[in-house]
């Protein structure tokens, strides 16, 4: 049976099947990169990369495309008040995107499309749209697309026509502009936004004049870029996208092609922060850079962004991630009591961590039959941890061991956990080292190497070593 997911489109649990052939097309809206994202967004991100290595370890190739957003009102105001080229600033919060990814674990997708790279095509699908009669310009050169031109407008979020709001505002908090521009009707969106004085020199020329595109038209533009312009067998997202920007999406791509835009939908719910949702507008938010600063690891910050069902909002607490810490502690402890069986080190352990799922999880078959089934990523903790509690290494021989590694290695690859990644020198480590190691590390993410050099003499001063890793650094007596 292929692994199920739930679709927000049909409102049910369907199984999830590349439509023709493999690679499962899968497409996911990326960051807009205006500063670092905040572990909100790295929910979502986190996910959808859980969801893509389940596909894979069931054996089924994943296409996985997550754009970069990198125009629009926010990256062209802040570039300008930095003094920096869109280009330049948008390439600073990209690099950053990258490297938190990175210390996530998280893999990277097959493409990542830029929404400034793909401009001719989003004017070759807003001429199409024209065309075919479901979008029109206006006088200051923007072009809207004609609402009331797609009838199945409203499907996948269920709003009646009459519910539809005025979209002067998208779910990124940008303005429409619904008051300025000479729109037919109030629920018309922006295609092409004429160019404003505001915009400076981040404009593009088209058939109708110097703009730039609107959001939603960037994701339809590189699914048609990475997909050939066929219909995609997965789409996700943040629960907020659904309406207006997925619905937008779905209207311009089946007016523009004339079939179904996406098969199956993947919404995730928000991470929240005492009631409301964390986000850059509400202020409420923390970084990977925050929580590391306060002494958690990447790997907790994973662990604590998963461990939730996906499609529960998830509430963001300093418990929350001291328990994943516990939670990640108590599976390296397991996994060392299995090494032992089989006289390996715990170095050792990352040799077991991978894709290639065995043919029987024995003991561990809940907790991948959860992650197969509408990715129950607390159920299979909570089997993992029924597991563990029964205390299975005082009765198995070394084979019996090999083959519980492989299985708990292929759970850990699925969710992406890494283990013994936090040194233990480094937690025994005195505050005050770890405090300039810290130091030394931001240093570094930070390109200053003068200033992170000054920091590894003060270290070895003391009498410490610093040693970099994936995730970051260590500490070890010199
Ligand atoms: P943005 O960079 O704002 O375009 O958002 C990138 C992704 O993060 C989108 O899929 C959003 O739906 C998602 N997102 C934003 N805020 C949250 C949150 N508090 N919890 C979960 N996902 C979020
Ligand atoms: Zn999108």
């Amino acid at each position: 049976m292929p692994v199920q997911l739930y679709d927000t489109l049909s409102r049910s649990i369907k199984p999830l099947a590349p439509a023709s052939s493999q690679p499962l097309r899968f497409y996911c809206c990326g960051p807009t990169v205006y500063g670092p994202a905040h572990i909100g967004n790295f929910r979502t991100f986190l996910i959808q990369d859980v969801l893509r290595r389940v596909v894979e370890a069931d054996g089924t190739e994943v296409k996985h495309v997550r754009n970069i957003t990198d125009v629009d009102d926010k990256t062209i105001r802040r570039s300008i008040e930095e003094g920096l080229s869109l280009g330049e600033f948008t390439a600073k919060w990209t690099d950053k995107f990258h490297v938190d990814c990175d210390a996530l674990n998280m893999r990277p997708p097959s493409v990542e499309p830029s929404a400034v790279a793909h401009i001719p095509d989003q004017i070759a699908l807003v001429e199409t749209l024209i065309k075919k009669g479901h979008a029109y310009a206006t006088d200051d050169g923007s072009v809207y697309f004609r609402v009331n031109s797609f009838e199945d407008y409203g499907r996948l979020s269920r709003l009646k026509q009459r519910e539809l709001k005025t979209q002067s505002e998208n779910s990124a908090g940008e303005l429409n502009d619904a008051d300025e521009y000479d729109r037919e009707s109030v629920t018309d969106f922006a295609l092409w936004k004429g160019r404003k004085p505001e915009d400076k020199a981040n404009y593009w020329t088209s058939p109708w004049g110097e703009g730039r595109p609107g959001w939603h038209l960037e994701c339809s533009a590189m699914v048609d870029s990475a997909f050939d312009g066929e219909t995609i067998d997965l789409h996700g997202g943040g629960i907020d996208l659904c309406f207006p920007h997925h619905e937008n999406e779905i209207a311009q791509s089946e007016c523009a092609h004339g079939h179904a835009f996406c098969n199956h939908w993947f919404h995730s719910a928000h991470l929240m922060v005492e009631g409301a949702k964390m986000s850059k507008s509400l202020g409420n938010l923390y970084t990977l850079d925050d929580l590391r600063e306060k002494g958690f690891s990447p790997m907790v910050v994973r662990y604590t962004l998963i461990a939730g069902s996906y499609r529960q909002q998830l509430n963001f607490t300093f418990d929350g991630l001291h328990a994943s810490q516990s939670g990640l502690t108590r599976i390296e402890r397991f996994a060392e009591s299995l090494l032992a069986i089989t006289s390996e080190d715990k170095t050792e352990m990352h040799g077991y961590i991978s894709a290639e799922a065995p043919d029987d999880f024995g003991r561990l078959s809940k907790a991948w039959d959860a992650l197969r089934n509408n990715l129950n990523t607390a159920a299979c903790l909570g089997a993992i941890f029924g597991v563990i509690g029964s205390n299975p290494a005082a009765s198995l021989d070394a084979d019996g061991a090999r083959a519980m590694l492989k299985a708990l290695g292929t759970l850990l690859y699925a969710l992406g956990l890494e283990l013994f990644t936090v040194e233990e020198a480094t937690v025994d480590a005195p505050a005050a080292v770890r405090a300039i190691a810290q130091a030394r590390w931001e240093a570094k993410q930070a390109k200053d190497w003068t200033k992170a050099d000054e920091l590894r003499d003060e270290l070895l001063a003391l009498g410490w070593v610093v040693k970099d890793n994936k995730d970051g650094f260590a500490v070890e007596p010199a």
